[in-house]
């Protein structure tokens, strides 16, 4: 399928000067730095390198992707709400998401002042294509948006590669669960769909969500529009020292066995949870939380904070559910002691 990147940018975003910074203007080492109204005084004196170098090196090493085909943003939250700034002509242009998923897509879209198209997922929270692909003709919709896991539901998403495959907008994957996932990135696709976003996040298996470090992986045009609209120094250095640090490998190896251990706690709780009345249903998950239904949500919930356990109540975007994560094994034996007692 022929995709036209340069068509897909809003007119003002194609046409913008950027913010030249003072890093962009000279971006030598050494010499006395007297260019952009740092203090003289301090350890934490100088602004952080606005395109985060050494972060983006590692990570092309480790998932051999060119560092021009990755884009570091405050969070995957800042990857996506830019998405909406580099595409979307606000009141003109639409996305397309489907529910139920991740929430900030809607409110992303809701602050650029951009229609969201939304389609329910189906009975196993999977994509009806027949339902979608009437849609994929509209010339106004720029972005599909795949949540994949799917948050909160907790399933991957099949039929991905015909969406690639029969839309030529901006096919966005949320990959934030992906590490707990058996299924494999779509990241090592973008040189095959130059219209593929693929964001990741440091904040779930990588367990730093206080960082605030999320990325993208697309092909080098769309990365070059990210770079044009963020602002410019997104990522503080305190944060791109706290990557760096992570992506040794003592450390890769380490975040390994702590997903080893989560995917194996999800599966005693998911047995635990089995065992208890008042749990009808546990969902099958790919990530590092259990979508749960009961009887009467809002209840279990109210009484699950009463004994100071706290989840998450979805009764709101899916009947009578519930999302547990996935927690130490202390705290997940006092989860099914507290829903133990509960039940009785
Ligand atoms: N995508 C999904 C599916 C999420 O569930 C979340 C956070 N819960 C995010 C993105 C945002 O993650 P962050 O901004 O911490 O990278």
């Amino acid at each position: 399928m022929k995709v036209d990147i340069q068509k897909l940018i809003r007119k003002n975003i194609l046409n913008l000067e950027p913010y030249s910074s003072a890093r962009d203007e000279f971006k030598g080492e050494n010499g006395i730095f007297l260019d952009a109204n740092e203090n003289p005084f301090g350890e934490l004196n100088r602004y952080p390198d606005p395109y985060q170098s050494k972060v983006k090196q590692k990570l092309s090493e480790i998932n051999q992707i060119s560092t021009e085909n990755i884009f570091l943003g405050n969070g995957s939250d800042e990857v996506i709400d830019l998405a909406f700034r580099i595409f979307c002509e606000p009141k003109k242009d639409k996305v397309l998401t489907f529910s139920p998923t991740y929430g900030m897509y809607k409110v992303s879209a809701n602050i650029n002042d951009v229609e969201l198209i939304n389609l329910d997922l189906n009975d196993d929270f999977q994509i009806n294509l027949e339902t979608l692909k009437p849609y994929l003709k509209d010339e106004n919709l720029k972005i599909i948006f795949i949540c994949s896991p799917n948050n909160p539901t907790g399933n991957s998403i099949k039929n991905i590669k015909y969406i690639l495959e029969n839309f030529n907008g901006i096919v966005f994957i949320d990959e934030a669960y992906i590490d707990f996932s058996p299924e494999e990135s779509f990241r090592n696709q973008i040189k095959n769909y130059p219209n593929l976003i693929v964001s990741q996040t440091f904040s779930k298996a990588w367990a730093m969500a206080s960082v605030r470090v999320g990325t993208a992986y697309a092909s080098e045009e769309i990365i070059k529009f990210y770079n044009k609209v963020k602002p410019p120094y997104n990522i503080s250095q305190l944060n791109q020292d706290t990557i760096l640090n992570t992506l040794s490998n003592e450390k890769i190896n380490q975040v390994s066995e702590n997903i080893k251990i989560i995917q194996k706690e999800k599966k005693n709780l998911i047995e635990s949870l089995k065992k208890i009345n008042l749990v009808k249903k546990t969902f099958p998950s790919d990530t590092n939380f259990i979508l749960i239904e009961v009887e009467n949500a809002d209840s279990v919930y109210q009484k699950l904070v009463n004994k100071n356990v706290i989840i998450r109540n979805r009764n709101s975007v899916i009947k009578n559910c519930l999302r547990i994560t996935i927690g130490s094994p202390e705290e997940n034996e006092k989860l099914i002691q507290a829903l133990q007692n509960i039940n009785n």
